[in-house]
């Protein structure tokens, strides 16, 4: 048999160049989709009543190994939330620099406790004993619940519900060396493919929002998926359904007639959480209106917002004053009589306008056959 030439020093340069070509057209194409749908949650009418949570919770993480997963959570802000101080942990991109990240620790997402409810209510002790999660849990998912900042009587906190922002140039997608990352090319939903997951967890140390968790027991990461059997039937995703606040929008950003557009494009009222991070999320958040400030007196002093404009800055950058400043402007509007087509959405007259093409009712839908 013929010897094979060996390729030269320049050979192999152009192949390697060649090769991360090929992987980068690889992840372009993983990303690519038609449309996208997105959420808006309005940060004015939140009330951490965490229904949100626990439909999410009791539709999709109920399986061993996702006893401590919470792919749609609410946190009170200023806080640590969960995972705890995700905001420190890195990850995301500087400009187009994928940035290294910290793996958040279970620990840290807060374990899933078991409580002592035996001893309690058939032991017999009266009130000797009272309800506590066994062990000596450190951190859980609301551990710093209503804490916020501030001095009285100027404290204040709000509610902040996060999924995974199913990002249009998303960090997690970008770290899978398995490619197990992709975005549907009919909606952008962000998807982790299980079969050619093989539990890396570089997609958990890229993504900035922390929104992936790992799955011990089936050795694979796994992450919110913004109810897709749903929607495909045009239901909307469990969460935003069950909200009594009904402040949770969904709908497709290009839909011009929706209330997604409307906020995100029209108003620009609702902004992303972290744009820095650059990955492009595709869920919204009006931010919160400042209560007023009193003085030592008690009268209400209006020199400067109860919430710090510098705080919702580092949230959502610098689009945020021009967001409140249009909600303002809105609300004196309506106040001296006027009409406001922003202030009609974001009160949500009739549930279904929350929803744009995504009103069906899931009771309406053909069971599942077996
Ligand atoms: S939020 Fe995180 S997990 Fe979700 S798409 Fe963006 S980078 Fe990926
Ligand atoms: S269900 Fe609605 S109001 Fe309740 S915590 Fe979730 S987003 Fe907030």
């Amino acid at each position: 048999m013929a010897e094979q030439p060996t390729p030269t020093e320049e050979q192999k340069a152009q192949r390697a160049k060649e090769l991360t070509a090929e992987a980068k057209n690889q992840k372009a194409l993983l990303k690519k989709s038609d449309r996208q749908v997105a959420m808006v949650f309005d940060l004015n009418k939140c009330l951490g009543c965490q229904t949100c949570v626990v439909a999410c919770k009791t539709l999709w993480t109920r399986e061993e190994g996702m006893e401590y997963m919470w792919w749609a959570t609410v946190n009170t802000l200023p806080g640590k939330g969960t995972p705890k101080d995700w905001e420190k942990m890195g990850g995301g991109f500087r400009g187009e620099e994928p940035q290294s990240g910290k793996l958040p620790t279970k620990a840290e997402f807060g374990e899933a406790w078991d409580f002592n409810y035996d001893e309690v209510f058939f032991g017999g002790k009266g009130n000797a004993v009272h309800l506590q999660p066994s062990g000596n849990p450190e951190w859980g998912p609301n551990w710093d619940e209503d804490q916020g900042a501030g001095q009285y009587p100027n404290s204040f906190y709000f509610y902040v519900p996060r999924i995974c922002n199913h990002c249009t140039n998303p960090a997690c997608l970008e770290a899978c060396p398995r490619n197990a990352i992709y975005k549907r090319k009919e909606d952008g939903i962000v998807l982790i493919s299980e079969d050619r997951c093989k539990g890396y967890r570089f997609c958990m140390e890229a993504c900035p929002y922390k929104k992936i968790y790992f799955n011990h027991v089936r050795q694979i990461s796994q992450k919110c998926i913004f109810c897709f059997p749903r929607v495909e039937k045009g239901v909307a995703p469990a969460c935003a359904r069950q909200c009594p606040g009904r402040l949770r929008f969904v709908g497709f950003l290009d839909d011009e007639n929706g209330p997604i557009y409307k906020l995100v494009k029209k108003y620009e009222v609702a902004l992303p959480l972290h744009p820095e991070a650059g990955t492009q999320p595709n869920v919204y958040y009006v931010p919160p209106i400042s209560p007023p400030r009193f003085d030592a007196e008690g009268n209400i002093d209006e020199s400067k917002p109860r919430i710090p404009t510098e705080y919702l800055k580092y949230l959502f950058g610098d689009k945020v004053e021009k967001s409140l400043e249009t909600l303002k402007a809105e609300m004196a509007k309506t106040k001296a009589g006027g009409k406001s087509e922003l202030l009609d959405i974001l009160i949500v007259y009739e549930w279904k306008s929350l929803f744009g093409p995504f009103t069906k009712d899931p009771a309406d839908l053909e069971p599942r056959k077996a």
